[in-house]
């Protein structure tokens, strides 16, 4: 065995160990794949040995000298097998030009690694064909097996793999440890199906979860018992995830394992709902691009190949794989189903960013008057008063309070009370328009920040918005008629004359104080005192 393509060792949920034959033991000296469990299936004899035929073919073709004439004298030896290469060959999957009537010229013609490979492939499934025991699903099994292998073929040829052979064994063979399992474990392993359901991935789970191994480990060791060519266990082994495969053999094993995603467009149209449709298309796609490189439409394009090749092999093999169904149908509900998925998904997106708008909006708003609440009013304060000092242009702040409005809440209710503050924020926001953001800072008590305004026209707009104010009817809960006045009071940062915020807002008030104190309903503006000569 080439030793580049034993594992580098990934174990079990993520523990080292050495896969064939040298079982690791980790610190509370626990083993790391259930020996028990893997002795029961590898030493059963209810599983088939090699066949006779494969171990000469294996044999003959390892030898550096192996002599062709010898080889197609060994596959001759069994009629049957020949015959099936010879059909095979002569397939469409293989386009030869013109017939090919012996082994021999056949071995000339595709080499030896292909006739080998196919008279390995016959032998072997031939092998297996009947087993897994009475419950096994055959039908479901060799489809997914044959589709399987085809895919991994098509996607090394595709790179230009050397070994494509090698990859259509290994996706042949890729699941024999499931069916190694199912026919010595029994009950215990019927168990781990239908824990999995249908679902392939989740198999590899429940098999981990019952027997502390799986039959991507168990298939390898198989295949390293009958001593397959050590590329050939590597892909098994590596099958559901080829990372952790040595360099050297990574490549036949993302082929391997790519396709058996490909395999898995095709079988859940078979039995599975539209998510369960859309996640096999997605998940082959992605890994498509990660590992080859393609775009959705060569990927697509590649299951329709395999599709076609694989109603060829189907023929050849001989196998109980069913029907396949229409390509064109099963990828279109693929794609449809993963488009749906894909809009839900935006939808989603969208309904999250909404809800987290709202979210931040309600953190900044008043409940009763929708308008702009305090904390707002402290932010933005806070960084126009920076930008204003930065740019030199003015910033007036207005300051309003309600007058009597306890009187008026005395005398005609709380509710028409909470009325006139709604409409107080809706008259401040009809006169500031673009030029001002009106907050409800407190209470009765409302505040507009007004960025690049200067003293004057701060004190216009003032005054609109205490005419405004004045003119607004608001109904009582007997429908009279009220009106309410504010009291205004306006300072203005000019020529840095405030040094903080804080003082800024402070002189608005005293604005609204002063105001009270000259009747109400009127305007006051903080004029700064003209600096005394030096
Ligand atoms: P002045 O003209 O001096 O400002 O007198 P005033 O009565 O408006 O001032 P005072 O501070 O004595 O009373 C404020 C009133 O505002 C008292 C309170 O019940 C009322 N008020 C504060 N928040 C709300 C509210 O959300 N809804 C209602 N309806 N009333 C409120
Ligand atoms: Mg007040
Ligand atoms: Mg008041």
């Amino acid at each position: 065995m080439n030793p580049k393509c034993q594992t580098r060792g990934s174990g079990l949920r993520g523990r080292p160990m050495s896969l064939f034959g040298h079982w690791g033991v980790d610190a509370e000296g626990e083993a790391f794949m259930s020996q028990e469990v893997k002795d029961r299936v590898l030493t059963s004899t209810r599983l088939p040995s090699l066949p006779t035929i494969a171990v000469e073919v294996i044999d003959l073709v390892k030898q550096e000298d192996a002599d062709i004439k010898q080889i197609a004298a060994t596959i001759q030896n069994d009629p049957a097998l020949s015959s099936k290469i010879l059909k095979t060959v002569n397939s469409s999957f293989y386009g030869q030009a013109y017939s090919i009537s012996t082994v021999s010229h056949a071995l000339v013609v595709l080499g030896l690694k292909a006739v080998k490979t196919l008279a390995l492939g016959f032998s072997l499934v031939h092998n297996l064909k009947d087993q897994g025991g009475d419950e096994f699903d055959h039908m479901n099994f060799w489809k997914r097996s044959l589709l399987g292998a085809t895919a991994a073929k098509h996607f090394a040829e595709k790179i230009n793999l050397p070994e494509a052979e090698e990859a259509f064994l290994g996706g042949l063979l890729r699941d024999m440890g499931v069916m190694a399992m199912s026919q010595t474990l029994g009950a215990e392993y019927q168990y781990a199906m239908q824990a999995a359901g249908s679902d392939h991935a989740k198999l590899l789970e429940s098999e981990n979860e019952i027997f502390e191994t799986d039959h991507a480990e168990m298939g390898s060791a198989l295949a390293e018992s009958w001593k397959l060519p050590a590329l050939l266990v590597s892909a098994i082994r590596f099958h559901a995830d080829p990372e952790p495969a040595d360099l050297t053999c990574r490549k036949v094993a993302r082929c391997v394992a790519l396709g058996s995603m490909a395999a898995e467009v095709f079988m859940v149209n078979e039995w599975g709902d539209d998510p369960a449709k859309a996640a096999a298309l997605d998940g082959y796609r992605r890994r498509a691009e990660a590992w080859f490189g393609w775009e959705p439409e060569d990927s697509e394009a590649a299951l329709r190949e395999i599709h076609k090749n694989t109603g060829d092999m189907q023929r050849l093999f001989e196998l109980p794989t069913g029907e396949l169904g229409n390509a064109d149908d099963i990828l279109a509900q693929a794609n449809e189903a993963l488009m749906a998925i894909s809009m839900q998904a935006v939808q989603e997106t969208v309904q999250l960013e909404e809800q987290n708008a709202k979210l931040k909006d309600d953190v900044y708003t008043d409940p009763l008057t929708g308008a702009n609440n305090r904390r707002k009013f402290d932010e933005y304060l806070d960084q126009q008063f920076k930008a204003c000092a930065a740019g030199k242009s003015p910033l007036s702040v207005l300051f309003l309070d309600a007058d009597h409005f306890k009187n008026f809440n005395d005398t005609y209710g709380h509710a028409t009370g909470d009325r006139v503050l709604v409409s107080l924020a809706q008259t401040l926001k009809d006169v500031f328009g673009e030029k001002g953001v009106p907050c409800r800072y407190g209470g009765e008590e409302f505040a507009v920040i007004l960025p690049n305004i200067d003293r004057k026209d701060a004190a216009k707009l003032a005054e609109a918005a205490r005419a405004a104010i004045e003119a607004a009817p608001v109904e009582s809960d007997e429908g009279e008629e009220l009106h309410i006045t504010a009291s205004i009071g306006v300072a203005c940062q000019e020529e840095s004359f405030f040094k903080s915020a804080e003082q800024l807002v402070k002189a608005a008030d005293n604005g609204v104080y002063a105001a009270k104190k000259s009747g109400r309903n009127t305007v006051r503006v903080f004029v700064p005192r003209p600096k005394k000569a030096a």
